[in-house]
């Protein structure tokens, strides 16, 4: 009999052992009428108490059978031993019938030691009357197994006469299941409200019935704005009713849509969202509700459509880039064979643009570039397609083209474009040419690859003929293009190979016909190639960074030459010129490279010249200028080479620390015979004078070209009427033997 029920049967025993008095009268007929009622009494009594017995018995049977059916158990809890009696009813072996079992344990035995305390406090809270019942939460370890989370309720049910508590009894549960369930449900709701997604779920009339923070955060209405209000608060202009509804009719009919699509923030504006629908399952029709994830994708797809601009557009003047060419190219290609058409395609390089680059700064060679860019698009208009295939390349795609001729008109039309300088930032001018190759769709290429290689090709002859001109392609240029690979590769071995050596040429004095000083000049003698000309292995030379090397190499061995003459007794005054390329003037180290080979050949900084080009000093003139400072600082002077081919002023020169300045060839060669020609060299000697430097003229060939430079006072003259470059040997007899010719009897000093 389970402990717990012995209050019952206690009661029942003690009513069961007490006796009734008999009536003593007649001693007989008393005893028999005694006995018989003692029997009655007795019989009487036995049925009461088998009723009584059977009624708590049913009583116990009934607690137990709650007890199973509740699935709770029975503890009671004695304050002062603060043992636990538990009364256990579990399922049997075969879990038709239950088994009652009987335990006590203290009470720190029983509960988790990280619960007693919360378990401790509640039963104190009800015995002290703060509390009508004890509810507490505990883990309880029962046979060694895991713990059990346990729910226990109960109340005072024993007091002492003087009203303590002694004891508590009530039931307990076995929680763990809905512990755990709680658990996820909260954990579900914390992933629900630190979600990046926004979540709502809507009723089957796609009104709010609830919505997560990131909801609030996307759209920017707040839980309380939306509860009860329709899902169309977020519906955008850019989808029309039909596709709402469209969307409603699948999610009830397959219970999901997917897709991107735009929605409305609180603040009126559109966002893209990539947005999940979902039925809730299990419900019935009539009490339907969806939920819907939904993530912000306004960010990614801008993301995306930049890289796609990134990968077909060049960022700098946002003309299409070489993989947009090769498609539209090709596109222009497929229509072109389907129609019988033309095609033109026009390459284009600027010209010196890595001069300009080099001494401008980088900055500047950017906004050079999309001046260019738009020069461009200005000229041809919207129809054909520009793209810039990085650094100054551009290309053009002349689409139905009626002839070849067409083609070299737009050329034209191009580099007339470019006469006038391109204005950069607002205030600065810039003049720079293009030199534009063309090749025909079909007669050069049948694919993209092909017909830009042809135009590139025939660039460069462009290039080779002068610049600023255009050339169309032909076989015979692909000869000219494998020379100039081949050329380059020889070029590398020059300098171990000992293949350069220089020229010299002398200049003269006009006012006194004496040899002031001569011009270094680069010579290549190639085992391979020959004597290749400096016009055509200085650029590849430049272009591959070798002209570093080689232009040190010309600087020692002018200035040892000069050296080793001066030894000889040659006129202390005479000066040696070397040209500089803009790649060495860039290299800040030029000024100590140039003070070192002095020192080491005992040349005076005075003697020796530098001789620098007009494209190389162009604008920029305070960076430019702060560099030539080194030189003038050195005792090296300076001379403008080639003036007049590129677009500076002699007032901005005047901000250079210049000394010298040599007219170029090519208006030297027709002094004597076009009047332009005899102002602009006239007029360059009397304004070079203006700002005291020295003038030159180069290439002169004539007496009547002497003459005029003579009565013009144009200081002195180099070409070849007073001698070609020759070797350092013939130079030094050269100088010698120099006597004033006859011939310049005739053309006269000033
Ligand atoms: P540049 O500095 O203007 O040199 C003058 C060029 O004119 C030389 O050509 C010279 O031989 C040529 N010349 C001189 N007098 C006459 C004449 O009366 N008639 C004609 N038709 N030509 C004349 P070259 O030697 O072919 O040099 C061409 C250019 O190559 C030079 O022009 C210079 O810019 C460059 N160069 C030569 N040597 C070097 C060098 O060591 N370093 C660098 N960076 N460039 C050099
Ligand atoms: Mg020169
Ligand atoms: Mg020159």
């Amino acid at each position: 009999m389970p402990q717990c029920l012995n209050s019952w049967t206690d009661a029942a025993g003690a009513a069961q052992g007490k006796n009734v008095p008999t009536d003593p009268a007649d001693p007989r007929l008393l005893g028999a009428v005694a006995i018989v009622l003692a029997l009655l009494v007795a019989a009487i009594r036995r049925h009461r108490n088998r009723r009584m017995l059977r009624s708590l018995r049913q009583r116990g049977e009934r607690l137990k059978m709650a007890l199973w059916a509740t699935g709770e158990h029975y503890w009671e809890y004695d304050v002062g031993s603060r043992v636990v009696r538990l009364l256990l009813v579990e399922p049997d072996a075969h879990g038709l019938s239950d088994v009652m079992h009987e335990r006590e344990v203290p009470v720190e035995e029983l509960i988790h030691p990280e619960d007693i305390a919360g378990v401790e406090r509640a039963i104190t809270d009800c015995i002290q009357g703060h509390t009508r019942s004890v509810v507490a939460d505990a883990r309880v370890l029962l046979d060694e197994g895991e713990p059990v989370w346990t729910r226990a309720r109960g109340r005072v049910v024993r007091r002492s006469p003087q009203g303590a508590a002694l004891r508590l009894a009530g039931t307990a549960r076995d929680v763990s299941r809905s512990r755990q369930a709680e658990r996820e449900r909260r954990i579900a709701a914390q992933v629900l409200h630190s979600m990046d997604e926004a979540v709502s779920v809507v009723d089957a009339n796609f009104n709010f019935i609830s919505v997560n923070r990131a909801f609030t955060r996307i759209t920017g209405y707040t839980a309380e704005e939306t509860l009860g209000r329709s899902a169309a608060l977020l519906d955008s202009d850019q989808h029309d009713a039909a596709f709402y509804r469209h969307m409603r009719a699948t999610l009830q009919r397959q219970g999901q849509w997917k897709g991107e699509m735009w929605q409305r923030r609180k603040d009126g504006e559109e966002f893209l969202c990539r947005l999940v629908c979902s039925a809730v399952a299990g419900a019935s029709p009539g009490e339907a509700q969806y939920v819907t994830v939904l993530s912000d994708v306004t960010r990614e797809k801008r993301a995306e459509e930049e890289l796609l601009y990134l990968a077909n557009f060049d960022t700098l003047t946002n003309l299409p880039n070489r993989a947009m060419l090769s498609e539209r190219l090709s596109r222009a290609i497929v229509r072109a064979r389907r129609h019988g058409g033309r095609i033109g395609l026009l390459f284009l390089d600027l010209d010196r643009f890595k001069d300009v680059n080099d001494s401008l700064g980088h900055a500047a060679g950017d906004r050079i570039l999309r001046a260019a860019a738009r020069r461009l698009q200005q000229t041809l208009g919207a129809e054909h397609t520009v793209a810039r295939l990085g650094g100054d390349e551009f290309t053009v795609v002349l689409e139905d083209l009626e002839s070849a001729a067409q083609a070299e008109r737009t050329a034209r039309e191009i580099i007339m474009a470019f006469e006038a300088p391109l204005e950069i930032d607002g205030h600065q001018e810039i003049a720079i040419s293009p030199s534009i190759g063309i090749s025909l769709y079909p007669e050069h290429g049948q694919v993209p690859t092909e017909l830009i290689k042809r135009a590139d090709t025939a660039m460069y002859q462009a290039k080779a003929a002068g610049r600023r001109t255009f050339m169309r392609y032909d076989d015979a240029m692909d000869v000219a293009t494998r020379t100039r690979a081949t050329l380059s590769g020889a070029l590398r071995k020059v300098l171990d190979r000992g293949e350069l050596r220089l020229a010299y040429q002398p200049r003269m004095s006009l006012a006194d016909s004496r040899i002031t000083g001569v011009e270094a000049l680069l010579r290549w003698s190639s085992d391979e190639h020959g004597e290749v000309a400096p016009a055509d292995f200085i650029p590849l030379a430049e272009e591959s960074g070798l002209i570093l090397e080689i232009g040190e190499w010309v600087l020692r061995e002018a200035c040892l030459m000069l050296g080793r003459w001066q030894q000889h007794g040659l006129d202390p005054t005479l000066a040696v010129s070397i040209n500089v390329s803009a790649l060495q003037l860039q290299r800040g180290d030029f000024p100590q490279v140039v003070r070192q080979v002095l020192q080491d050949t005992g040349v005076a900084p005075g003697s020796l010249e530098l001789e620098l080009t007009e494209s190389m000093l162009m604008a920029n003139a305070g960076q430019t200028a702060a560099r030539l400072q080194a030189f003038r600082d050195l005792g090296v002077p300076l001379a403008i080479d080639d003036f007049g081919t590129g677009y500076s002023s002699l007032a901005y020169l005047k901000r250079l620390p210049l000394s010298t300045v040599k007219i170029d060839k090519t208006f030297v060669d027709d002094v004597s015979t076009d009047p332009d020609d005899a102002a602009i060299t006239s007029t360059i000697i009397t304004m070079a004078h203006s700002l005291g430097l020295k003038v030159i003229a180069e290439g002169v060939e004539t007496d009547a070209q002497v003459r005029f430079l003579a009565s013009h006072g144009c200081d002195e003259i180099q070409g070849f009427w007073l001698a070609a470059p020759m070797d350092g040997h013939a130079c030094l007899s050269f100088i010698r033997n120099w006597q004033p010719r006859p011939a310049r009897a005739a053309a006269g000093a000033p």
